[in-house]
């Protein structure tokens, strides 16, 4: 689960770490008044949605105005034009995908001045099953090209979960990212309580980009920050829970989460229901081997009912970029008549406009195909995994 950068800026702030004045908004005729309750003479304006990468963004209404998602401002009354200018508009970033979101949020924060920006993330090492502080000198950019281009650049390293953190990690962290005097003990007093943070909130990851020091003083200061939290964790932070905006969510994953589905929505065109995560990654394999590309990853799991199976299938009918539906069942706890009974409760409810081609095999599977034949569906009858793909894909794609 993920929360915004102010969510996760206040959260911060509670455990100590140094973070700017600012103020959520989330109506247009509140910009000023949130504005003004800020020092200035500089303020920074900002969306807020879960992606990363909005000051180098595009919005897609001209009426945006041309500059990013992060804005600098030198007035109040400025700061608030910017951001009536940007709330309700679609942001498009290299991590929201071509579609963009939807800016329903605006952060105004007190603007600092930058001597230097660097980049720190902790984050979940699973080669290890350990927590991993990484950091780089190279603050302000895209880590990933920074990975690539200049590997010797980012510094990362564990901490044994017997020991926890300890200062030596903070100081090694500080001479990697080039600090001095009294900044190695800020370092390692904010190293500490980002780890604090990390563990007592259940996080996954937590990245700070950028970690600045600021002009005059040297101090340092999280000038943005991205974090998540491990949904399976979420029960026990109900603090957390509350910060949910399920506005950022991708709808069709909200209602499968509902219905306890497994379901990630991809941008193919080959919607696919399956049982079991790794006859689903199977089948999404083989439809790319084919030519397609999955529109979603969705296992329907072990024991599922009637009911799920027609939730599922409405779900994976209500995307507009599914061209064609794969229904890829192996009965084993799955019984293949439930899903075929699914199945045809579903088309009777939301109707088949897009070809269906269904496998099924197992228990059960001659009751299975039966009620699909005597369904009076246009169902297309595949024999097994390969068989089901090229006919999907041909049906498809022509
Ligand atoms: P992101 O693009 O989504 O990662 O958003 P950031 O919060 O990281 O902001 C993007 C960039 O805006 C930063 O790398 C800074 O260069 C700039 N920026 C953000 N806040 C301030 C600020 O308080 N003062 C100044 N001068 N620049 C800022
Ligand atoms: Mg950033």
């Amino acid at each position: 689960m993920n929360i915004h950068e102010y969510q996760a800026k206040a959260l911060l702030r509670s455990y100590g770490a140094p973070v700017s004045d600012g103020r959520p908004v989330l109506k247009a005729e509140d910009a000023k008044t949130a504005a003004g309750e800020l020092d200035g003479p500089l303020w920074v304006v900002k969306s807020q949605i879960h992606a990363g990468g909005r000051g180098k963004g595009k919005f897609v209404e001209p009426e945006a105005g041309e500059k990013g998602g992060v804005r600098l401002a030198f007035s109040v009354e400025e700061a608030a034009e910017m951001a009536k200018q940007m709330l309700g508009k679609t942001l498009v970033t290299h991590q929201t995908g071509p579609a963009g979101k939807q800016v329903n949020r605006i952060y105004i924060e007190d603007g600092s001045d930058i001597e230097r920006e660097l980049y720190l993330a902790l984050l979940i090492d699973r080669q290890t099953s350990r927590v991993s502080f990484v950091c780089s000198t190279e603050g302000g950019m895209d880590i990933e090209e920074v990975a690539a281009s200049t590997p010797e650049k980012i510094l990362s390293f564990s901490v044994d979960p017997a020991t926890g953190y300890q200062p030596y990690h903070g100081r090694r962290i500080a001479f990697a990212l080039g600090l001095s005097g009294t900044q190695v003990k800020e370092c390692v007093k904010l190293m500490g309580i980002l780890y604090k943070a990390f563990i007592e909130k259940d996080m996954e990851m937590l990245e700070i980009n950028p970690l600045i020091v600021l002009e005059g003083s040297g101090s340092l200061k999280l000038l943005d920050a991205k974090v998540g939290f491990d949904g399976n964790a979420i029960y026990r932070q109900p603090d957390i829970a509350e910060l949910r905006d399920t506005t950022e969510e991708d709808p069709k994953e909200l209602e499968a989460s509902k219905f306890d589905l497994n379901y990630i929505a991809l941008d193919g065109e080959i919607g696919c229901m399956v049982n079991g995560a790794g006859l689903a990654m199977a089948t999404m394999d083989i439809i790319k081997l084919y030519g397609a590309e999955p529109a979603n990853f969705l296992d329907v799991g072990g024991g599922a009912t009637k009911e799920k199976v027609t939730e599922a299938f409405k779900i994976i009918t209500s995307d507009p970029n599914v061209k064609g539906i794969l229904v890829n069942i192996f009965g084993g706890i799955m019984r293949c008549d439930v899903i075929a009974e699914g199945v045809i409760a579903a088309v009777k409810e939301v109707g088949l406009k897009v070809p269906l081609v269904v496998r099924l095999e197992g228990t059960n599977v001659e009751k299975g195909k039966e009620i699909i034949n005597n369904s009076g569906l246009d169902v297309i009858a595949a024999d097994n995994l390969s068989d089901g793909a090229e006919k999907i894909v041909k049906a498809v794609k022509g």
